[in-house]
């Protein structure tokens, strides 16, 4: 029989029948992978507390058919701290839904892996804003996948000095006179505080990515650009997404009413 023994974070698990569950483990050996987890859901089941949503455990998996099956998972991390707040939990479906949109099954992409867990313990164990925590995953991701904006130059004419709007559906920085023959209504005009930040983000090394601030102006910008910039290359809606802007939305009304 085929085994695989290799560290993963749970990022879906669905309930079928009583006591089974089928969960999706973003694996490191073998990239996305489906298991199934039998009888987990029995009272005294070994297998209940690595296999739950966002646990990054070891597992000891057999291969079948069709599905893997967990045989064994121990919990390395378990993100505690995310499960105690709505809001951040929501930041966390999120970056998982968009992980799992970007790598087939099968697919190994570590270095994602790995930004996902970095960003998923930031969220645990700091109180850094999630909409900076969301930006930094948004674009380091992008570039994951091999969509890294260019923030060097032009990106249609390779004009270094004018180069002062960031487009969208061009892949990055667009000078004036570029700028016009570009239709996308999308195209903003970046302040250097922004621009810089996003130079930072994506060319620091991962352990430094998390340790800056930015003014909410600079914030604004790179909440618009990093969501845009997302969308405009992955053609898909996030349902956890919406979620996550519904709950914010609520929350901003409800500070403003208190005000
Ligand atoms: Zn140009």
């Amino acid at each position: 029989m085929n085994i695989l023994r290799t560290q993963g974070l749970v990022i879906k698990d669905i309930n079928v029948g009583e006591a089974d569950k089928i969960i999706t483990i973003f694996t490191r050996r073998n990239g996305k992978i489906q298991a199934s987890a039998r009888g987990v859901k029995r009272p005294r089941s070994k297998l209940i507390a690595g296999t739950q949503f966002l646990c990054y455990s070891d597992f000891v998996l057999y291969r079948g058919k069709d599905l893997y099956r967990v045989s064994q998972s121990e919990v390395i991390e378990n993100f505690y701290n995310i499960r105690n707040s709505i809001e951040k939990l929501s930041y966390a479906t999120y970056f998982v839904e968009l992980a799992s949109e970007v790598i087939d099954e099968g697919y190994i992409n570590n270095k994602l892996l790995k930004l996902l867990l970095n960003t998923l313990y930031v969220l645990s164990t700091t109180d850094r804003d999630p909409r900076l925590l969301k930006v930094i995953y948004e674009l380091r991701l992008m570039s994951t996948i091999g969509y890294a904006p260019n923030l060097i130059a032009c990106t249609s004419c390779g004009n270094i000095e004018q180069a002062k709007y960031f487009s969208s559906i061009i892949g990055g920085l667009v000078c004036d006179k570029c700028l016009r023959n570009i239709k996308s209504r999308n195209n903003i005009m970046l302040s250097a505080g922004a621009l810089h930040t996003m130079r930072y983000i994506l060319y620091s090394k991962l352990n430094k990515i998390f340790s800056f601030e930015v003014s909410p102006k600079v914030q604004e910008e790179l909440d618009f650009i990093a969501k845009d910039f997302l969308l405009t290359h992955i053609d898909k809606e996030f349902k956890t997404l919406k979620y996550l802007e519904n709950l914010l939305s609520i929350k901003n009304m409800d500070s403003k009413s208190h005000q």
